[in-house]
């Protein structure tokens, strides 16, 4: 066996773009005039704002998606591609927070978006390579194994969640290692390919009839009697209604763009993506085929891309380091560890992007001053955002079936907070510190 960390470390085409770009890289389309009104004006080209937009346009409405650069450029084309049908709490948690009625209410929820996703992904025929496998939650202490235990018969009786235990003596079978502490398989969760999946969303809107303006910065939206007055750098359009999906990238664009970032911690995250490696390798590693995703507070995750070919692997969100060969170093660090066989594999691609955190760690949906939004997917946006994007569009339309789970729920923010998380690197600094516990 080679010495852990030996050969080289990147390929020597090594890019700081995400891996997904190789297959769909982002789509230039030129500005057109903006119409002066439209019935539905939407901030944001992710797969909340697409999702809102497909809806709304299949309804009737006469739809504007205004987005700051390039379709998808935020988290919708950055992600790591993993869909998960668990929340940032665990149900444990969440049952000791909220109560145990709330916790399943959101639980089931989070299983309701997977299987609104699997539905539009099947429905628009959206080729993206979506595959159901489950996941594995790898325990990273005897506690974390514990406390996974734990939650697994609610998750069973309570959410209908099908979840099994698997102890570290027969975790071979799921991971290539023995260093955690045995785990949780969860069936129904999976990944995609997720900028195939953003393309595939924009193809359908802009089919539906969704007018896109890029390179369109939102600087303001205004009440203007019962309408809105959206302004943008290329002129104002008038707007029934308008939607909010910015997300991590909610900028200072007045006063409702401030209100929401207020509420809002963005958080740096990574994601690596292999040179091409053999089948063998990957079988070595993921054994169970299924995404591997760690109790860490501060998660890493391992999965196989979703052609096979490769492997991606991310961690150390809300870290800052100087540049994105320092945190892929530090992460090939962390996986050869537990998997000294990928000390042979050069990284290719390491990139980054930002999801939105809120303080109570929940998504949040609803109306401010008016305006529709869907903020702070805290890190489950590709199913959230298709499936809340899509309860915001009912609403607008006046559709039966708009109403979720996380409807009326307060949305924090911290007194002297204006959406700069300067607290973020001591409170990764000090998840690191517990997560390093040999508990
Ligand atoms: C590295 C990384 C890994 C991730 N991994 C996963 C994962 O495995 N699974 C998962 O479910 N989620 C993951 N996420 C999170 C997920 O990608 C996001 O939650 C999701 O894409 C959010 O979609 P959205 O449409 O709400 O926002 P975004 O896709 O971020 O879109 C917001 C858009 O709003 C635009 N915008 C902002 N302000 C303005 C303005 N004033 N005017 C006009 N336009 C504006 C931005 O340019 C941007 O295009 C990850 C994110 C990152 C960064």
């Amino acid at each position: 066996m080679p010495p852990p960390s030996s050969g080289p470390i990147f390929a020597s085409d090594f890019s700081e773009e995400p891996y997904w770009w190789l297959d769909a890289p982002p789509r230039h389309i030129a500005p057109t005039p903006l119409p002066a009104r439209v019935d539905v004006a939407i901030v944001g080209s992710g797969y909340t704002g697409l999702s809102s937009g497909l809806a709304l346009a299949r309804g009737g409405r006469n739809v504007l998606v205004l987005e700051a650069g390039v379709p998808g450029q935020g988290a919708s084309t950055r992600n790591a591609g993993n869909v998960s049908r668990t929340l940032k709490w665990s149900f444990d948690g969440l049952a000791q927070r909220y109560g145990i009625e709330r916790a399943t209410a959101y639980y089931r929820e989070a299983a309701l978006a997977i299987e609104h996703l699997d539905h539009v992904i099947r429905s628009e025929q959206i080729d993206c390579l979506f595959k159901r496998t489950g996941r594995y939650y790898a325990a990273h202490s005897a506690r974390a194994y514990e406390a996974l235990g734990r939650e697994v018969e609610m998750l069973r009786t309570r959410v209908g969640y099908e979840a099994e235990m698997v102890p570290r003596s027969a975790q071979r079978a799921h991971v290539g290692t023995d260093d955690y502490f045995g785990g949780q398989v969860v069936h129904g969760p999976g990944y995609l390919h997720g900028a195939l999946y953003h393309r595939g969303l924009l193809d359908r809107a802009l089919a539906a009839g969704v007018a896109l303006a890029p390179h369109t910065r939102v600087t303001g939206i205004l009440r203007d009697g019962a309408e809105f007055r959206v302004r943008t750098a290329r002129g104002d359009v008038r707007a029934r209604n308008v939607v909010l999906a910015t997300n991590a990238l909610t900028g200072r664009d007045g006063p409702i763009f401030e209100y929401m970032r207020r509420r809002l911690v963005p958080v740096r995250a990574y994601a690596v993506a292999t040179a091409p490696v053999a089948p063998e390798l990957i079988r070595a590693i993921v054994p169970g085929g299924r995404p591997i995703i760690t109790s860490h507070k501060v998660v890493f995750h391992i999965q196989p891309t979703p052609d096979g070919t490769r492997l991606i692997y991310g961690g150390y969100a809300g870290r800052n380091d100087a540049n994105l060969r320092t945190t892929a170093a530090k992460l090939h660090a962390h996986f050869v560890r537990p998997f000294p066989a990928l000390g042979q594999v050069p990284i290719a691609r390491c990139w980054d992007g930002y999801f939105a955190f809120t303080f109570d760690y929940l998504p949040h949906i609803g109306e401010h001053e008016g305006v529709h939004y869907f903020l702070g997917c805290c890190g489950t946006g590709i199913p959230l955002g298709s499936y809340l994007g899509n309860k915001l569009a009912k609403r607008i339309l006046g559709q039966s079936e708009s109403e979720t789970a996380f409807d009326a729920i307060p949305f924090p923010t911290m007194p002297f907070y204006s959406g700069e998380p300067w607290f973020l690197p001591g409170i990764v600094r000090y998840y690191a510190a517990r997560d390093a516990l040999p508990v």
